[in-house]
């Protein structure tokens, strides 16, 4: 078996945004020499996410709207974690769009659903952030 390990590094000028990485890990696979197996996208911090959905601009809008009703960034004194430091509601929103995406590759491309994308959600950018790329197989 084979394995392969790569870190992909962000730095969104935004406080939130969404990013179609699935370029980037389509290049790690063609990198791994690796055509059967599964591989594993997980952001490595608390206030990103790593998910699958469309690429369509109106579906991200929606889900901005969406999870600023579930957890709004302001008024930042609402939320008890906000003791020097105001990223409450970016925590809440990587939780519900979840840490890591697995997807299967077969003969060396992503083996996907029509439609289906791989996407890193910021919830609190403006720093240098990083994504975890793990690849096993033959
Ligand atoms: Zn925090």
């Amino acid at each position: 078996m084979k394995t392969y390990r790569k870190e992909l590094w962000f730095n969104i000028l935004t406080r939130r945004a969404f990013i179609n990485i699935t370029p980037d890990i389509q290049n790690c696979i063609d990198d791994s020499g690796i055509t059967e197996g599964l591989v594993l996208i997980n952001a490595m911090h608390i206030t990103a996410s790593v998910f699958i959905n469309d690429d369509e601009a109106g579906l991200h809008h929606d889900y901005d709207l969406w999870l600023e009703k579930l957890a709004p960034h302001e008024p930042v004194s609402q939320y008890r974690h906000n003791v020097g430091e105001d990223n409450a509601d970016a925590h809440m929103k990587r939780q519900i769009m979840g840490r890591e995406s697995v997807v299967a590759i077969t003969e060396g491309r992503l083996d996907f659903g029509t439609w289906e994308q791989i996407f890193y959600g910021e919830f609190d950018g403006r720093r240098k952030k990083r994504v975890l790329v793990k690849i096993i197989g033959e």
